[in-house]
């Protein structure tokens, strides 16, 4: 289910130690400092990002104390501090042990913590001309930063000796796998390589990282420098509410009396939904899938192309044939073929589906008296109209029941009733942002983490909605909280008036929450296998398991309420969102796949050399039979969770394979007593959500569902015929 950009979401799936990424992930290998640093951490520090968090919940970070020139300055003595620390448990002269090696590297990640949060959400949620100055300087020596902690020769013999050690048997569980973890990141990092090798290696990723810098910074400039300023005459179609929002969009860009539709997905979809201008619509489709690839200033192509040789070159001195061999070596697919069997057991289904929706539009069109070709811009238009012919579904009806902040208070609910978790509102912790609210979290009475909620969109917020952790759950040296937060775009309404949402909108908003109580479930000892620190193919699953209660009877009746009659959903109504359910799937899995396999083709390509992205997506598109009717959901030049990190890099199909975990793992509660099935949500809860990495997930999933995944449940989920 990818109704939205959720995908923005990189860091937390990090396994292959994605440069952009650390700075969303505290636990991210290498970072990790000696316990010296927890003495050192107790002196005086200059900078405010560095100072210990004070104040409840086992400290919390000083959003209000935030000056963009700090960043810097406090960045670089992190890693100073860091490569210090690390030094000494490399230099200890003690023999390896798992304590002196991996619990120290583990336990002192203190200053990079420290920092990172506040980097995340500067970069995320308030990003601003001067920040990004910044990211630029520091992107580089981040990346500098992580190879020197990888490739330190005697911090890894130490590690392997640890490894090597006869005492390994006597390890927990949970301490082998971490030991493994570590491990295999470090090989994978090259540590076995000569110092020439290494030194190619670091350059790569110093260029690399620079160039994921720059490609996300087109995108986000092509995004907000971009404007459609419509009259009064050019909103045919539109929902108030939109024309609202637009209204308020110009007043802020100074037209006010016009009407801003801005090149965001957010007011792309919409607008393409309803605009019966169709010649606009071609614009703002246009607009939209041309980011970064407008041939001027802004133009990601060259950018991709670069990063693909430098990821082939790394890879060859890396051992491995190809970036995906290498990426998918430790995901749950483990090889780009088993990911590529998955998509094209579906692609054909899609396809076909998406012949049949055509057809239905086009007969829509006829009926309607219109000759016209189908295009991309049409679409969503007609297909809208197919909705509210079929299931006489409109979704604005469905809107006036999705107010935000009942369903908020209806996904609390539901984290009540299947696992036990309470949410209380706070006041006593700062913010970076007046928008932001914040819930302490208990658990059958006892504190078990902090939510943050970001909800609106503003200029510098990164579009999509995703989720974070500013701290993972650990107990190390006892008990440690988590701090995790959900961030969206919502658009934020008038005063004293409810946000109403639409239902792609209630899914993405619960999907999300999904990623935060598999943040608050954790229940581990070490921070890196905390939570949602588990490999990028099984991060989604906890998510996007937690998009199916939405649909529940339970929370629509009692939490789906008009915003002005305050009466239920209607039952008739909601009769025609369960029967438009698996509507459009031809469109929305297509859309999806067709940028999966371009991924993943473009990084088991051995030697790339001189590819020329867009002659690439044009041929691969052509020999799959790509519907012309129909544009990839992410276009390469646009492609930020490819190309602007490594997070999702031939990794984009992990969508698909969590859907198949979660389509799998509701058929268990619907073959139990249904969504609320007590014993079905307390195996989730033991085997899934509170396990973070500490077991192999295909073993977790197993202690879950009693078998391995059954992939028809999730051909029956889509509505596609099982063969
Ligand atoms: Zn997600």
């Amino acid at each position: 289910m990818q109704s939205s950009d959720r995908f923005a979401r990189l860091a937390l799936a990090l396994a292959g130690l994605a440069v952009m990424d650390v700075w969303m992930q505290p636990a991210a290998r290498g970072q990790s400092t000696s316990g010296v640093s927890r003495t050192k951490a107790s002196q005086e520090v200059s900078n405010v990002l560095l100072e210990k968090w004070s104040g409840p919940y086992g400290g919390v970070p000083a959003f209000d104390k935030v000056k963009v020139s700090d960043f810097q300055p406090a960045m670089e003595e992190a890693m100073d501090k860091t490569l210090a620390a690390i030094n000494a448990i490399a230099a200890d002269s003690r023999p390896a042990t798992f304590a002196n090696t991996i619990e120290a590297m583990e336990r002192a990640d203190e200053w990079m913590n420290r920092v990172m949060p506040f980097y995340g959400v500067w970069s995320s949620n308030l990003s601003s001309d001067e920040f990004r100055d910044v990211q630029r300087v520091l992107a580089p020596k981040l990346a500098e930063f992580r190879d020197k902690i990888l490739q330190n020769r005697a911090l890894f013999l130490r590690i392997e000796a640890v490894w090597q050690s006869p005492d390994r048997t006597k390890l927990t569980a949970e301490q082998q796998r971490l030991l493994w973890d570590f491990y295999t990141d470090f090989v994978r990092a090259g540590a076995k390589l000569t110092p020439e090798q290494k030194k190619q290696i670091a350059g790569i990723n110093q260029r690399l990282a620079t160039l994921y810098t720059k490609f996300s910074n087109n995108l986000l400039h092509d995004e907000e420098s971009y404007a459609l300023f419509l009259t009064q005459e050019q909103l045919g179609g539109l929902p108030e509410s939109f024309v609202q929002a637009a209204a308020e969009e110009a007043k802020r860009r100074g037209k006010d009396g016009a009407y801003a539709i801005t090149n965001t997905r957010s007011s792309m979809e919409p607008f393409l939904t309803y605009s019966t201008e169709r010649g606009l619509r071609e614009k703002v489709w246009r607009t939209y899938y041309s980011r970064g690839d407008n041939g001027d200033a802004y133009d990601n192509n060259a950018l991709i192309t670069e990063i693909l040789k430098l990821r082939a070159e790394r890879t060859r001195l890396q051992g491995y044939d190809t970036f995906a061999d290498r990426a998918l070596e430790k995901q749950v697919a483990k090889t780009p073929q088993a990911a590529m069997d998955l998509m094209m057991k579906v692609w054909p289904a899609a396809v076909a589906r998406v012949k049949e929706e055509v057809s239905d539009m086009q007969a829509i069109a006829r009926k309607e008296g219109s000759t016209i070709t189908f295009e991309p811009w049409d679409y969503r238009f007609y297909a809208e109209k197919v909705r509210q012919a079929r299931y006489d579904l409109d979704s604005n009806e469905v809107k006036e029941y999705l107010q935000l902040e009942k369903l908020r208070d209806g996904m609390f609910w539901a984290a009540g009733k299947l696992y036990g978790f309470q949410f209380e509102p706070i006041s006593n912790v700062p913010v970076f942002h007046p928008d932001v609210r914040v819930w302490k979290v208990t658990r059958n009475g006892k504190l078990v983490g902090v939510w943050y909620f970001d909800p609106y969109a503003r200029p510098g917020k990164k579009s999509g909605a995703w989720m974070t952790d500013y701290r993972p759950q650990h107990r190390l040296d006892g008990e440690v909280i988590p701090i995790v937060s959900n961030n969206s775009n919502f658009v934020k309404g008038a005063p004293g008036e409810p946000v109403l949402i639409s239902w792609d909108d209630a899914e993405t908003m619960f999907h999300e929450f999904g990623h935060a109580l598999h943040g608050l479930a954790s229940n581990v000892t070490y921070p890196s296998l905390s939570g949602t620190n588990v490999t990028r193919d099984y991060v989604e699953f906890p998510s996007q398991i937690n998009e199916h209660w939405l649909s529940t009877p339970e929370i629509l009746n009692e939490f789906a309420r008009h915003y002005k009659t305050g009466k239920a959903l209607p039952k008739a109504l909601f009769d025609k969102i369960e029967k438009a359910s698996t509507f459009n799937q031809g469109f929305s899995t297509t859309e999806y796949l067709a940028s999966a396999i371009v991924d993943l083709k473009l990084h088991t390509i051995p030697e790339p050399g001189q590819l020329d992205p867009d002659k690439f997506e044009r041929e691969t598109l052509h020999a799959l039979g790509m519907p012309k009717e129909l544009p990839m959901r992410h276009r390469t030049p646009q492609f930020a969770h490819v190309f602007s990190s490594e997070g999702y890099a031939s990794g984009y199909y992990s969508y698909l394979w969590a859907d198949a975990l979660t389509a799998d793992a509701w058929e268990a509660f619907e073959e139990g007593k249904g969504a609320w099935d007590a014993n079905v949500a307390k195996r989730f809860f033991d085997h899934i959500l509170s396990k973070g990495n500490t077991v192999d997930p295909q073993e977790a999933y197993r202690g879950f569902r009693g078998r391995d995944v059954d992939t028809n449940a999730l051909m029956r989920d889509r509505g596609f015929p099982v063969k």
